[in-house]
Order: C-alpha cells, then sequence, then structure tokens
C-alpha cells in the first residue's frame, strides 16, 4: 500500500463510490426506471461488497502459487483469507497453523474456535468480518516467522487492505502486531490504544493460541475487543 494520508484513501473511496453509483443508475435507466428505491441498506452497499469480493477473488488467483519465499516448498495450502467484502473490521494474526494449511482456511484450529468465541462475545459473526495472517504459508513445525519471510508476504496483505478498505485493524499476537507496525515493542506496550496504520485505526491484542495456553490474559483480551467494539459501533452509526 502507497503511504498515502487519510485524506487521498477518503477520496479514492469517493471516487470508488461514485463510479458504482453511476454503473447502479445506468443499469436501472436501461431497465426502463425514472425512479429509485434505496432500502435502508441499500443496494449500493451490496454493489460495493461485490465489487470489493471480486477484486478478493482476482487477486487470489494472481498470488495463489506464490513462491516468493521458502514456505512454498514445505505448505499444504496457500491460506490467503476469509470473511465479507462489507466487513469493516480485519482481523491479522501471523501465520497459517497445521490445521489452516491442511484446510486452506484461516484460524480454524483450536485458537480458531476461541478466535470464533471472542467475535461472538462482541457481536461479531465470523462471516461479518475478514480475517487474514501476515503470513499465507506455514512455518514448518510452527516456528515464528522469518524477518525475510514477513518481507516477501507482506505486500499481499497490504494489497488485501487496499481492497477491503477496513476501518478498523486488530492484530492478532506481538508477531503481527510488530509486523505491521515495524516495531519491537513488547505486545503489553502496544496493547490498550490506536495505533494510525496508513489512516486506519489499527488495536493489538493477545493471538487466541496464546490465550489458550495463558488463561490469564483472557481478561486483557476482553478490554481490547470492548474498545474495538465501541470504535466499531460509532463508525458505522
Ligand atoms: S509465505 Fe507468502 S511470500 Fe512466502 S511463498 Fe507463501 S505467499 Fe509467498
Amino acid at each position: 500500500m502507497e503511504k498515502s494520508s487519510k485524506g487521498l484513501i477518503e477520496y479514492e473511496k469517493l471516487l470508488e463510490a461514485f463510479a458504482i453509483t453511476k454503473k447502479y443508475l445506468k443499469q436501472q435507466i436501461d431497465l426502463g426506471f425514472d425512479q429509485i428505491y434505496l432500502s435502508k441498506k441499500s443496494e449500493l452497499e451490496n454493489n460495493f461488497s461485490d465489487l470489493v469480493e471480486q477484486k478478493l477473488k482476482k487477486l487470489y488467483q494472481r498470488i495463489k502459487n506464490c513462491n516468493k519465499c521458502s514456505l512454498h516448498k514445505t505448505r499444504t495450502n496457500f491460506v490467503f483469507g476469509q470473511g465479507s467484502g462489507k466487513s469493516k473490521v480485519l482481523f491479522v494474526g501471523e501465520a497459517p497453523g497445521r490445521e489452516e494449511d491442511l484446510r486452506g482456511e484461516p484460524f480454524v484450529g483450536h485458537a480458531g474456535k476461541l478466535l470464533d468465541k471472542i467475535l461472538k462475545a462482541i457481536d461479531f459473526k465470523r462471516e461479518e468480518v475478514y480475517i487474514a495472517n501476515v503470513l499465507k504459508c506455514r512455518p514448518p513445525g510452527n516456528r515464528d516467522p522469518q524477518p525475510v519471510e514477513i518481507k516477501e508476504c507482506e505486500p499481499h496483505l497490504l494489497q488485501q487492505i487496499e481492497i477491503l478498505k477496513p476501518k478498523i485493524i486488530c492484530a492478532l499476537g506481538r508477531i503481527a502486531a510488530q509486523a505491521l507496525l515495524k516495531t519491537k515493542a513488547p505486545l503489553n506496550q502496544l496493547r490498550g490504544k490506536f495505533h494510525d496504520y496508513h489512516g486506519i485505526k489499527l488495536i493489538v491484542t493477545y493471538h487466541p493460541a496464546a490465550l489458550l495456553r495463558y488463561p490469564q490474559y483472557k481478561k486483557g483480551c476482553w478490554e481490547d475487543m470492548k474498545m474495538l467494539k465501541r470504535e466499531h459501533d460509532e463508525i458505522i452509526q
């Protein structure tokens, strides 16, 4: 993603919204309608999310055979990410684990089940948000990603962010947080506040796998999730 100001990102979105509106109105005129009916959740919103999902599919086709780092040699499946094109929130973990590698989907093992529960606790469904990882291929034995792997894979995530244009990003765990924020600061210094990530609000919390190992972190995670939810609800009002 280009390092653009918030103003530029908003301008781009406005242009995209105009293009979608124009296409929709032309369809209506071609159908012979001279008036439009807009429900609260209008057709425009659905058209917008269709467009986002089409762009994500195209990106997937372009990068699914990526071999930019050595992890392509050991992966079973490339794990692109999953969720709704309408989502205002993007959750980003560090890398696929064993289950994710076998199924080609993010967060489907024990940690994934816990993530589902966390989402439910703040009244989100998994299919309403978007979930991805910094790395798209599993590091063997679930070792930590190496800096070179993060560097090679990050452009894929940045393109996903460019397409999804989330309002909030939630970094799950130290590695995702440090990779996105380009810092070596420990997790506890990064939690408890919103960071600015190219004009997008970014919040950091524990990785669900860490919560399984250290249940005493769950209280902190709950505080982070409440912050995220409050911000989300203000944004969508
Ligand atoms: S981890 Fe990322 S950069 Fe490396 S091969 Fe997989 S998709 Fe490509």
